[in-house]
């Protein structure tokens, strides 16, 4: 836990003056740097020590047997885990005879800062060899957002006290050593050397490797160069060998001087192209940055996020921790998502080895949603992703004796990777995600062509999936049977509340994409009989309703299973799958994440007031939070059924969840999804934004505490920003044609706002909600940490 060694609180900047080494795997995850293809995790400069020695590249994975005790029919043979590639990271330093280790000798002092504008971890630091030599280290780090293909050091090294011989060593190392793993499912499965060398060579300044791996067959290269300056003589050396090449620096600094050197490092991985060509491609990276200079990359970066930070921030008054937060979450969003080009987003971005770096479906309803209002066009690319993946779904389906495409709850690569069938195939709904995340994005953006080109087939073959799944009972009602739902606590039950309204939403959708691209739906051999039966298999979609309770049941059943026993489960059995078996969390009515409130906000449109604030007041005190990806949608739905302080609470939970290490598991990757969440919970929340037909609809209303919200959403070309303050809201559009304007609806009023004219409404009295519902015991939201100086 970072806990007690929090952050302070600063609205840019992500600040640590302590290096704890108990907490050092922690602060790697919360310092990485990435930009949706490379991902460097905030692992000292000299290597050692280390929590997670990490470096990944989107998609760059290892295949891998999954063995079963008893195997069934359709059980996946293979798994896939991400691969830690060659580290370009490093730079070691030798001060006179002693390694500069800061467990030996003296550490003055240390800082590490995330620049979330520059887009920088800057890192300082003063230490004395146990011979007594002082030095001051500086190094800037970047992983570029505008060359996609480069990461960048700035390393700089000052004699303080002595004359030094200074020798540094700058290397790429493949194959590191790993740290042994711990047996928590959530961690990644341990690959032992997994690259094999095909070339090394000595370049300029620099060198390069050439890896593949042994059962993936994927081919990665990673190359360096370096600019270096000292002040009078020295030496630069260059070797290389198969799973390390090394730049040598020998100088002498008389106190005062410094050694400064630029390390560009550059990457690309291939499944197809050539030995040659990946070299290339990595050298002519190199020189892309060499033209641009450190300094040219600094601009760029800068230039890059300024562009992003106008669009996406959010500003919270009243509230600096969460202010910090969710700039910090939105920042390591952007860095998850925005150069992946034709990749997924995993669910730990690339900050850590964490799920195997596996793709969920929380990439397409808590990480897309997000960056289609801030981003769009980051989120064609892993929806283009999806769509080439669409062949192993629809084997998938067949392989299960299913139409359509079914496809994997855990990937890379987009083959199915879950060996556990309750909690992995059984969760179908991913397909209704996946088809909301494309219909969501349209809706934003009006992109046509991508619904024409990508969209309508995902549509297509989702709907068909659906209708295949599932079956029309005597009684003319469409059922979903034996399926799981996003809570993981409750498995292969039928009639899952929301993945029948996300499959309903699923159907329509195919049914109207259809419709406006007929030629291209004839071209996937939709005819008329098609979509007629989805629009009647959603028209007949079972939505289970306890009337005794007036309540929706999660799945059929489910308000009569047992209750457990909260008050004999003590706090240290948390979560509950490390400690209980599943089967009895199965039978009982006790909730890993939401499920039936996570259908109340993305279909919102199927429920009325009432039943939302009952529902909601059901699953409280049922809903234990084991999962990151609760706490942002109780946020949401306690905003809107007027419990606001319960919704402060969650909306500082899933802001702190990394920061603070909530989940005690940030050492393998932060939960972007959960951070992602950070901005619904905000924006959902407090500014009630729904997206359910095509006129955006707001209801703020701020908890007490906070005193404005402010934020911008992207919408058909409009930005349309919302000031939210505690009587009224400002709706204004900034950057549209003279003459642009747009309906939005506030609480349910439709206004039109245009680019000269803003709309200032009242928000109206909230109606008094009674008293906000409990949670189990001990599973409140989590106390507000105090950070340093609060
Ligand atoms: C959650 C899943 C999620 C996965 C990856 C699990 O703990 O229950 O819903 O997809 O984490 O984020």
């Amino acid at each position: 836990m970072i806990r007690e060694k929090a952050y302070p609180v600063e609205p840019w900047h992500v600040r640590e003056t302590d290096l704890d080494l108990t907490a050092i795997a922690q602060s790697e995850s919360v310092f990485a740097l990435a930009n949706g293809h490379i991902g460097l995790r905030g692992n000292l400069d000299e290597g050692d020590p280390h929590g997670l020695p990490g470096t990944y590249l989107n998609s760059f994975y290892e295949q891998r047997p999954l063995p079963y005790a008893e195997a069934g029919y359709g059980f996946p043979e293979s798994g896939q885990t991400i691969v830690n590639v060659t580290n370009g990271k490093l730079i070691r330093l030798l001060v006179d005879d002693e390694p500069l280790d800061i467990r030996y000798g003296q550490l003055h002092s240390h800082e590490r800062v995330l620049d979330l504008r520059a887009g920088t971890l800057f890192r300082t630091f003063e230490w004395s060899s146990p011979a007594g030599d002082t030095v001051r280290v500086r190094s800037t780090r970047l992983v570029s957002f505008t060359q996609r293909a480069v990461a960048a050091i700035c390393y700089e090294v000052e004699a303080v006290n002595n004359t030094v011989r200074l020798i540094a060593q700058s290397e790429l190392v493949a194959n590191e050593q790993l740290p042994p793993r711990s047996a928590d499912p959530r961690v990644a499965a341990a690959l032992e050397a997994p690259l094999e060398s095909e070339e090394h060579a000595v370049a300029r300044n620099g060198g390069l490797l050439i890896h593949r791996t042994k059962q993936s067959k994927l081919r990665m290269a990673a190359a360096m160069d370096h600019i270096v300056e000292y002040p009078t003589s020295g030496t630069v050396e260059m070797e290389a060998f198969e799973d390390w090449a090394r730049t040598t620096v020998a100088c002498v600094l008389k106190p005062g001087e410094r050694l400064r050197i630029v390390k560009f490092i550059t990457y690309g991985w291939s499944s197809r192209r050539t030995r040659p060509a990946l070299r290339d491609q990595v050298e002519a990276a190199l020189a892309a940055a060499r033209m641009s200079g450190w300094e040219g990359l600094l601009a760029e970066q800068r230039g890059y996020l300024d562009e992003f930070w106008d669009a996406a921030d959010v500003r919270i008054e009243g509230d600096d921790q969460v202010q910090q937060a969710v700039r910090f979450s939105m920042f390591h969003v952007l860095q998850a998502g925005a150069r992946v080009e034709a990749r997924p987003v995993a669910a730990k971005g690339l900050t850590g080895p964490g799920y195997d770096g596996h793709v969920f479906w929380d990439s397409e309803m808590y990480v897309l949603p997000t960056l289609t209002y801030i981003k769009p066009e980051t989120v064609e690319e892993p929806l283009r992703w999806r769509h080439a993946t669409l062949w192993l779904a629809k084997e998938r389906a067949a392989t299960l004796a299913l139409q359509g495409a079914a496809f994997p709850w855990r990937t890379i690569r987009g083959h199915e990777c879950s060996a556990y069938w309750p909690a992995g195939t059984a969760a179908f709904h991913i397909g209704a995600d996946i088809a909301d995340a494309v219909r969501r994005y349209v809706n934003a953006t009006g992109d046509v062509e991508f619904e024409r080109d990508i969209g309508l087939e995902l549509l297509v073959e989702t709907a068909r999936l659906w209708r295949s799944l599932g079956h029309i009972d005597r009684n003319g009602v469409f059922h979903l049977d034996g399926l799981t739902g996003p809570d993981e606590y409750t498995a292969v039950a039928d009639d899952n509340l929301y993945t029948n309204l996300m499959a309903q939403r699923n159907l329509r959708a195919a049914a109207k994409a259809c419709e406006r691209h007929p030629e291209q739906a004839t071209s996937l051999k939709v005819d008329l009989a098609e979509v007629t039966s989805w629009c009647e298999a959603a028209d007949a979609m079972h939505i289970g309703y306890d009337a005794d309770l007036g309540v929706h049941p999660q799945v059929t059943g489910f308000t009569r299973y047992q209750e457990w026993d909260f008050a004999n489960t003590p706090s240290d059995k948390y979560p509950l799958f490390l400690n209980y078996p599943y089967f009895d969390l199965y039978r009982k009515q006790v909730l890993k994440q939401a499920d039936v409130v996570l259908a109340m906000h993305w279909r919102g449109d199927a429920f009325t007031p009432e039943e939302k604030a009952r529902n909601f007041a059901y699953y409280e005190p049922r809903t234990v939070r084991d999962s990151s990806l609760s706490s942002c949608t109780q946020a949401i739905l306690a905003a809107e059924v007027g419990h606001l302080d319960l919704a402060y609470a969650y909306v500082a939970e899933a802001a702190l969840m990394d920061l603070h290490d909530l989940h005690h598991n940030t050492r393998e990757g932060l939960h972007i999804a959960a951070l992602a969440g950070t901005w619904l919970a905000l924006v959902a929340g407090f500014g009630g934004f729904r997206d359910h037909d095509d006129v955006p609809s707001f209801a703020p209303r701020l908890p007490a505490g906070i005193t404005r919200l402010d934020f911008s959403l992207l919408w058909r070309g409009h930005r349309l920003r919302v000031d939210v303050r505690p009587e009224e809201v400002e709706y204004s559009l900034r950057d549209g044609t003279d003459g642009a304007a747009m309906d939005v609806r506030h609480h349910g009023e439709t206004i039109t706002v245009s680019c000269e004219q803003s709309v200032t409404v009242a928000i109206p009295p909230l109606a008094d909600p009674g008293p906000a519902p409990t949670q189990p015991p001990g599973r409140e939201p989590a106390p507000r940490p105090k950070a340093p100086g609060a």
